[in-house]
C-alpha cells in the first residue's frame, strides 16, 4: 500500500505519476486547506480496464498526501502493446 489511496483499491500504478497542471479556481484542498490543488496523471495496470492497461488522473494538493479518488481511461488495444498474431 502506497502513501495514496487511488480510490480504486489496489490498482496498480506504473511508472512515475507525471504532473499536467494546476487547477485554477478551486475552494482549495478538503483535508489542509491549501489553495493549490495539481492535476496528475499516471499509468495504470488493471483487468478491470477494457484493455489491461490506461491513464488514471486525479488531483492531488500539493501541500499534503490528500489525493482525490482517480478516474481511469483505458487505453486503446492499439496502445495496450502487441497482442501476437492469430
Ligand atoms: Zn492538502
Amino acid at each position: 500500500m502506497g502513501l495514496r489511496d487511488y480510490g480504486l483499491g489496489d490498482i496498480k500504478v506504473e511508472g512515475a505519476p507525471r504532473f499536467e497542471r494546476l487547477l485554477e479556481d478551486v475552494p482549495g484542498c478538503p483535508h489542509c486547506g491549501c489553495a493549490r490543488i495539481a492535476i496528475i496523471k499516471v499509468n495504470v495496470v488493471d483487468p478491470r480496464l477494457t484493455t489491461g492497461r490506461g491513464v488514471g488522473t486525479y488531483q492531488s494538493c500539493v501541500a499534503c498526501p490528500w489525493a482525490s479518488p482517480m478516474a481511469c481511461v483505458a487505453a486503446s488495444a492499439a496502445d495496450a502493446g502487441p497482442t501476437g498474431s492469430a
